[in-house]
């Protein structure tokens, strides 16, 4: 009886233990929100709107490709599972593992996530590592197995020998319809690439096709997932389209770079140099994710090649996803100004202006000085590891003063300066939801610690905040003016005793912080995708 009893309990407490389990899989499943990706493809060429589905076809054998990398066996993994929440939260991080929650395993059956992925035998130690011979064992583009004699290195070209034949011959088919000849060209070289694990001409090849509606970034690109050494690099896959208006509009505001940069609020020395947009900027629509960049949470930006001998030649070309923002926009931005900004100012949150701080921040890096003025060399070296912190602070100050003179000027006609604003703060509020560990949110913080400083924004009896147009006008200016003089001035001890004083999260935001965290908005976005387009 006493046994009956016990086995009953026991069966209680196992019911139960699964039942809380399933069920926090369910709700972290239902912290992101499903958004479907599309694009308005009727401008393109009947060509172009061929090759797309080449694109897709590719980008989702990259995809496979990273299950091996990140995991293993994803068919063997997925058929072991009965419940379809367990299954979804799998395929959403590529694994058994909680990408947005510290990678916690969340299956039963799996310990930590091994640092080898699945690059290197997941038992390898780094001394096991000292003693391969082979010198290419450091390479980006090979996996290290172990075999009866010791460990061998092996070419993604042979460990993937399968699938990189078909992404290669998908490329190929897609370079013969291609109309685009830099497009062209970039597609039948990233074949080759693939082939031959040699990817330096396509990256350089893709620096020059600049002017192609579509792109595909496909690839072994980043080397986040390898977290023994970083050594070796994930595969992905983005199907992009251009964003004819908005490209136009950037060449437009790059061209009144100069002008701009006369006018900043600073004595001439400080703003002596010529501006350049350094890179090349552009706004694009993405209709796919696949492999690493589809794992957890989701890229609003790409800044791209890696490779930093393509860097030193022809700089990088940075990708602006605008549809990708408006889902963040709408799903997240959005509710959380719902609690955050003052009822009277929330209808000057809007995505225009959410897009164009953001498009502006970028914009702005190319204002201001590279080299000090009292010849302590470049900013990056006076201002060490303090640089980023400030630059970062640079570019959403400067952003914003960019917006301000081009709504004086007459170039930007839809809405107001004021949207910008609103916006703008309400921006800061959702970006230290996840922490301030990064330059960027270090940057943020400063700022909203000068701006409260300067009462450019109030935080009201109710707990929301509001902006007080003028004063946060004023903020702008000083604010650029300050910082365009800490970098011109390579003042390392003035930019570090800034941060330190303020480049965190005080009490009274925390608390603000926590309503933000406990109201059940969105931790982020999983895409619906490739539907639509198969059909051409
Ligand atoms: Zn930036």
């Amino acid at each position: 009886m006493r046994k009956l009893i016990f086995l009953i309990l026991i069966t209680i407490f196992t019911v139960q233990t699964m039942y809380s389990q399933n069920n926090s899989i369910k709700q972290r499943v239902e912290s992101y929100r499903k958004v479907t990706l599309n694009a308005n493809l009727s401008w393109l060429s009947e060509k172009e709107k061929k090759i797309i589905p080449l694109f897709i076809e590719a980008a989702k054998i990259a995809d496979d490709i990273f299950w091996k990398q990140n995991f293993g066996d994803k068919d063997a993994l997925l058929s072991k599972l009965t419940d379809e929440y367990e299954k979804e939260f799998v395929k959403m991080n590529y694994g058994p593992w909680d990408i947005l929650n510290d990678e916690k395993p969340f299956i039963k059956g799996f310990g930590e996530k091994p640092p080898t992925a699945n690059f290197y035998p997941s038992d390898m130690t780094k001394a096991d590592f000292e003693k391969i011979k082979d010198p290419n064992k450091t390479g980006a583009y090979s996996i290290i197995v172990k075999e009866k004699d010791g460990y061998k290195v092996v070419p993604y070209s042979k460990a993937y020998s399968n699938e990189i034949r078909k992404i290669a011959d998908l490329l190929k088919e897609a370079a013969e319809l291609a109309e685009n000849p830099g497009l062209k060209t970039y597609l039948s070289l990233r074949a080759d690439a693939l082939l031959t694990d040699n990817y330096q001409p396509s990256d350089l090849a893709w620096m020059d096709m600049k002017s192609s509606n579509i792109d595909f970034v496909v690839g072994p690109i980043e080397n986040y997932t390898d977290k023994l050494f970083g050594y070796r690099t994930s595969f992905e896959a983005y199907v992009l389209i251009k964003d004819p208006e908005w490209s136009k509009k950037l060449e437009r505001f790059t061209g009144l770079l100069p002008e701009l940069q006369k006018g900043l609020p600073v004595d001439e020395v400080y703003k002596s140099e010529n501006p350049g947009s350094g890179s090349d900027l552009n706004a694009y629509d993405a209709i796919y994710y696949a492999g690493d960049c589809n794992a957890g949470g989701k890229t609003i930006a790409i800044n791209l090649p890696n490779d930093e001998e393509v860097q030193m030649k022809k700089g990088s070309r940075r990708l602006q996803l605008k549809n990708i923002m408006k889902a963040k926009f709408d799903n997240i931005m959005a509710p959380i100004s719902e609690l955050m900004i003052t009822p009277e100012q929330r209808k000057y949150v809007k995505f225009n202006a959410f897009f164009e701080n953001t498009m502006f921040h970028e914009v702005a890096h190319g204002l201001g000085i590279k080299n000090t003025i009292n010849g302590k060399g470049t900013v990056r070296d006076a201002l060490k590891e303090q640089n980023s912190a400030l630059e970062e602070g640079k570019a959403d100050i400067l952003g914003l003063y960019i917006v301000t003179k081009l709504y004086e000027m007459g170039e930007l006609k839809e809405g107001e300066v004021m949207d910008n604003y609103v916006t703008f703060l309400a921006g800061i509020l959702r970006s230290c939801r996840f922490g301030v560990a990064d330059a960027h949110g270090k940057a943020n913080m400063v700022r909203f610690y000068y701006f409260e400083d300067k009462k450019a924004f109030t935080r009201n009896s109710d707990g929301t905040y509001s902006v007080n147009f003028d004063n946060m006008k004023d903020a702008v200016i000083s604010s650029s003016a300050q910082i365009l003089k800490l970098q011109g001035d390579g003042d390392y001890d003035g930019v570090k005793a800034l941060i330190e004083k303020d480049g965190f999260i005080k009490e009274e935001l925390k608390k603000d912080l926590d309503r933000i965290n406990s109201a059940g908005i969105p931790l982020d976005i999983v895409f619906v995708q490739g539907v639509d387009y198969l059909k051409f």
